[in-house]
């Protein structure tokens, strides 16, 4: 995806249907804080939860204004990283 003018993190960000490990999570995650530490992501409450998926969703606002759900894996589900558009899923 090319980025346009505003920088943003969602040109380094990729959507996942399915982690492949928990380690694959586990450094997404780390790269996710990284993020959230240089204020390029932030954390904004979950305002429609995926209702099959409700565990440990987070979302996320990047400073484009594009908002990013997370949902870790927990078996037999691999975890998700979508884009939320209006509040629903793409
Ligand atoms: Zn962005």
């Amino acid at each position: 995806m090319k980025s346009n003018s505003r920088q943003c993190r969602c040109g380094r960000l990729r959507q996942v249907e399915g982690f492949d490990s928990l380690l694959q999570f586990n450094e997404f995650k780390a790269e996710l804080a990284r993020a959230l530490r240089d204020g390029a992501l932030k954390e904004v409450p979950v305002a429609q939860r995926t209702s099959s998926l409700e565990q440990g969703e987070r979302w996320l606002a990047c400073n484009c204004g594009e908002t990013w759900r997370l949902v870790g894996p927990r078996f037999p589900f691999r975890g998700i990283f979508r884009r939320v558009v209006e509040g629903t899923e793409v």
